[in-house]
């Protein structure tokens, strides 16, 4: 099972922001399909690239966990991005 975490903040009112934050990868297919080219079996390819979601294996059924971006706390100082190099 693929788990991807995907974090949504509103940088401004009338803009949203989604970050793909972590991607677990679920492995291998269980149950790779065959492809047919003219009534010819040419390969197989995983399940996850073909059929519905509810008859895909577990290893290749995505789930999507979308969370809130955490807020800053009122007195920690906003990063400005910029960033002072010594050497
Ligand atoms: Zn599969």
């Amino acid at each position: 099972m693929t788990r991807v975490l995907v974090e949504v903040t509103h940088p401004i009112r009338w803009a949203t922001v989604r970050r793909i934050v972590a991607v677990e990868p679920g492995g291998y297919c269980h149950g790779p399909v065959p492809v047919y080219v003219q009534g010819r079996r040419v390969r197989f390819i995983d399940c996850g690239r073909r059929l519905p979601r509810d008859e895909q294996c577990p290893a290749c059924r995505l789930i999507v966990t979308v969370q809130p971006a955490p807020t800053s706390e009122p007195g920690a100082p906003a990063a400005t991005g910029s960033v002072s190099r010594r050497s």
